[in-house]
């Protein structure tokens, strides 16, 4: 079981929840709202650093859950990147997709692959050469749009 830990304000669950089923096979559970500490904002970069608010939601997660998958609303990096999309962190169990920079006419289709992605980092799998498959790294949203929100047979067949 997978807990949905939203950012305050945010109502993505039946989307995350429908993703995750369809294309991983895993049940998930709206878990709760967690508001996301000021401390974690850089203001040298406008932006927020991911992996605090990892730490954040891996605080929240309950023992019930084998992972937890966190949405957030606001922009945020990583040490090396200008922003990304998503992170996963495999020890905390924890991921964590913005949708800040998938806003647009496909934002529920773009949620979908970006959560798809992350928690397919967390069941162990790491990125893929096909650029069709979801586990395919974006680099912009040109990427994301290309793939499709499942995994490839190769990829599939890892976690089966
Ligand atoms: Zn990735
Ligand atoms: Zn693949």
């Amino acid at each position: 079981m997978i807990g949905v830990y939203q950012q305050k304000g945010l109502d993505f669950f039946d989307i995350v929840q429908e993703a995750l089923l369809r294309h991983l096979n895993a049940e998930s559970k709206s878990a709760g709202f967690f508001a996301i500490p000021a401390e974690v904002f850089n203001p040298l970069r406008n932006q927020y650093e991911s992996s605090m608010i990892i730490r954040r939601i891996a605080q929240e997660k309950s023992a019930e859950y084998t992972y937890a998958a966190g949405i957030v609303d606001v922009d945020i990096y990583t040490h090396g990147m200008n922003f990304i999309f998503g992170m996963a962190d495999p020890i905390r169990k924890t991921a964590l997709v913005s949708i800040h920079r998938l806003i647009g006419d496909r934002l529920n289709e773009r949620v979908t692959k970006e959560i798809v992605h992350e928690v397919g980092h967390l069941m162990g799998l790491g990125h893929c050469r096909k650029p069709h498959c979801v586990m395919y790294f974006s680099n912009t949203l040109i990427d994301t749009d290309n793939k499709d929100p499942d995994l490839c047979i190769e990829c599939r067949r890892e976690i089966e």
